[in-house]
């Protein structure tokens, strides 16, 4: 993982060090083990051919960061920095970097493939090793150093008009859209999401911008479903008074969903998702459950029933740009409200307490 950041007290003061010579230090959120969260002071990095010094202006939080917190990554050993979906404005930039120039404001995505690999060949560039292997963590801090290929392929001018905030929903709507574009909704179709967290949030807003003709999004907790109401759900379940399979059998006309996607990351919700579809429908399992679970297949329904099963990682760059030019575009109306507060950088383990109970949908950190 390569991930440098850096910040400082009093950010205009940094910029300056930064500017004049190349050093300063700046505050970094460090996981030493689960649960055990500390700021510590590093030294800035000088970036190095084709990197980018950025001073953050938001990081959001994330579930896979709330997971990390909570009983660690195995593809982020500890200790570890935290953050991956932010914006900020370039304070300095390596030799041959073109593209950008101090005070340029950006959004980027954590990771960028090599596109040169087998699956970078095949147009899988999801699963190109680079992507995991080099993916940039630490945005909780003051400023984040962003690796050549990154910077290379994954980061944009943030657009004027599109606030800090929302431009940092990039990394998350870019996975979004990666399942959409696999499971292909169409107009005369009805939808039902699992889970209503950020992200089958998010999943609502962009399917409603498509153009899907119904959705019914089951989730918990009053918060989120009064947000899946104000994002337009046509129909909200709430899976602790209401049985989601009686709902789900009356869509269609007694046919049930045409799609269903799976944003719980439970194996509980994997499992009804395949219980839930209508026959020939398509099952997009979005969320990632705990490594060594399982799920069994009833092969009859699988077969007779013409399930499609979708599972979809990641993002790649298509989808990158379709989320930013939606962010660009305004397509995804309502979609700034899905970070419902904002804390400094100091407060953050407070936010990830907070995150454990269910209490936000995501939170906008500043340094
Ligand atoms: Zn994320
Ligand atoms: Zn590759």
């Amino acid at each position: 993982m390569l991930l440098h950041m850096a910040s400082c007290e009093n950010s205009a003061r940094n910029v300056e060090m930064v500017n004049a010579n190349g050093l300063g230090r700046g505050r970094q959120a460090v996981l030493y083990s689960p649960g055990k969260l500390e700021m510590r002071e590093v030294e800035l990095p000088k970036p190095k051919a084709g990197e980018l010094l950025i001073e953050v202006k938001c990081a959001l939080s994330c579930g896979t960061d709330l997971k990390t917190y909570k009983r660690g990554h195995p593809l982020f050993p500890t200790p570890t920095p935290l953050g991956h979906e932010f914006s900020g404005i370039v304070a300095q930039a390596g030799p041959g970097v073109d593209k950008f120039k101090i005070g340029d404001a950006i959004v980027a995505v954590p990771s960028a493939p090599c596109m040169t690999c087998f699956f970078c060949w095949r147009g899988q560039e999801n699963l190109c090793r680079q992507v995991v292997e080099h993916i940039v963590m630490g945005a909780y801090a003051d400023y984040l150093l962003l690796p050549a290929h990154v910077v290379a392929r994954h980061t944009f001018k943030k657009p004027s008009d599109v606030s800090f905030e929302v431009a940092a929903l990039l990394e998350p709507l870019s996975c979004v859209f990666h399942a959409q574009e696999m499971a292909q909704v169409q107009s005369f179709e009805t939808v039902l999401i699992l889970g209503a967290g950020p992200l089958g949030l998010l999943h609502l807003s962009a399917l409603k911008a498509r153009g899907a003709r119904r959705v019914v999004v089951a989730g918990r907790r009053a918060n989120r479903l009064r947000a899946a109401a104000e994002f337009g759900a046509d129909d909200v379940i709430d899976v602790e008074r209401e049985e989601v399979e009686a709902v789900a059998c009356r869509l269609n006309s007694g046919f049930g969903p045409d799609v269903v996607i799976e944003a719980t990351g439970q194996v509980a919700g994997w499992e009804q998702a395949l219980r839930l579809v209508r026959r020939g429908g398509r099952v997009v399992f979005f969320g990632g459950c705990p490594s060594g679970t399982s799920v069994a297949l009833d092969t009859r329904r699988m077969h007779y029933d013409n399930l499609t099963l979708l599972a979809p990682f990641h993002y790649r760059p298509r989808d990158v740009a379709a989320a930013l030019a939606a962010l660009q575009e305004h397509a995804l109306p309502g979609v700034e409200r899905i970070i419902d507060s904002r804390r400094r950088l100091a407060e953050l383990a407070e936010v990830f307490a907070l995150l454990e109970r269910g209490e936000l949908l995501k939170c906008a950190i500043v340094p």
